[in-house]
């Protein structure tokens, strides 16, 4: 860490074009992190662009240094020639270079040295120069924290770059409750309300700042679309592309909804499908010790962490829904003997 450390420090002492990029969807841990570390650079004087694969949920657009952020796939010549012309690329709450979508290729090609700083299980090291690993951190914001701490840097993290980082950490710790939440968590967060973030205010921005029909989604998800398969401790919430255009789905809007199937006592495993631009994508959602990243690797080209996972699936919303179906059949044994 130490030497990382050091190669860190010494390439962003000169002023530099820096490009921070983070995974497709970008959650609150990619945004968090991002528009902290983006906040810390430009006071070192560097000129420093986010650049994000695809939009994000409106409730993460109050994060200050939002405004300058670029979407690849809406302006994706821009993006590219600031790609193409950074010094600096660094990669923030993803391991494989597939999560940047459209926009890999383009970092890929870019001859920028690359920095990875990712929280996620087997990133892999081939897409960075230098990479900070740590799958046991609850959020890419906390590691983004300890390495703004170990740069020396820590009189840099004005109210801004606070409330960036606590978003981040509350949002990959389902506020706190998760159980990558440590002490050392709560000391960064008691830093981070000292240095100006408002605890309160962020809840509010983040959590009760939905659109009518976001909630409304959520009732239909919760009335009418919820499959629960007793007898393997697990559950199913599923929406085609029909369904969500009568709710007028704008990005964001179904987050969060796989965690009401795990609220129900005895599920252990909760699955959310939705048929996104002709794909179909799985949440994955798990309690205790039964890992769903490794479901999602094996049998969705995708990966996570071990309670919160992703991926994709190559057939209909129905027949992903069937595939669930003998997935629980498989594991049903340990989905039964799964401890809290
Ligand atoms: P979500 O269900 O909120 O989209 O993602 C849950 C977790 O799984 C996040 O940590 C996210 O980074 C990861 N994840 C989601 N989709 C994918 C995917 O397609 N591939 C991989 N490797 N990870 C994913
Ligand atoms: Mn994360």
């Amino acid at each position: 860490m130490q030497e990382k450390i050091k190669l860190l420090k010494a390439l962003i002492s000169e002023n530099k074009n820096i490009v921070i990029t983070v995974h497709r969807g970008p959650d609150g841990d990619a945004m968090g992190s991002a528009l902290g570390l983006y906040n810390v650079l430009v006071q070192l004087g560097h000129i420093v662009t986010v650049i994000t694969p695809n939009d994000y949920a409106c409730f993460l657009h109050w994060m200050p240094g939002n405004e300058k952020v670029i979407v690849f796939t809406q302006e994706e010549k821009r993006a590219s020639e600031i790609t193409e012309k950074a010094d600096l690329i660094f990669l923030l709450d993803f391991g494989q270079i597939a999560r940047l979508d459209t926009y890999a290729n383009v970092v890929q090609n870019a001859s920028a040295i690359k920095v990875m700083i990712d929280h996620h299980q087997e990133p892999d090291e081939s897409v960075s120069d230098i990479l900070f690993s740590d799958v046991s951190a609850c959020s890419t914001a906390q590691i983004v924290f300890e390495i703004i701490e170990e740069l020396g840097y820590k009189n840099l993290i004005n109210k801004d770059v606070a409330e960036c980082l606590y978003t981040g950490i509350m949002t990959d710790t389902g506020s706190f409750k998760y159980s990558s939440t440590t002490e050392r968590t709560h000391h960064i967060i008691a830093e981070l309300i000292g240095k100006g973030a408002e605890n309160s205010k962020i809840h509010d921005l983040v959590y009760d700042n939905f659109s009518e029909n976001r909630v409304k989604l959520l009732g239909y998800c919760l009335n009418h679309k919820l499959q629960i398969f007793k007898e393997n401790k697990a559950a199913i919430i599923s929406l085609n592309a029909e369904e969500l255009k009568r709710f007028n789905f704008k990005t964001g809007d179904t987050e969060g909804i796989v965690n009401y199937a795990l609220t129900i006592e005895d599920v252990i495993f909760a699955v959310f499908i939705a048929e996104k631009k002709g794909v179909v994508k799985l949440s994955l959602r798990s309690k205790g010790g039964f890992w769903v990243n490794e479901i999602a690797k094996k049998y969705f080209s995708g990966g996570g962490h071990k309670n919160a996972a992703g991926g994709v699936s190559d057939v209909s919303v129905e027949e992903t829904i069937e595939k669930l179906k003998d997935i629980f059949k498989e594991y049903k044994t340990q989905l039964l003997n799964t401890k809290l």
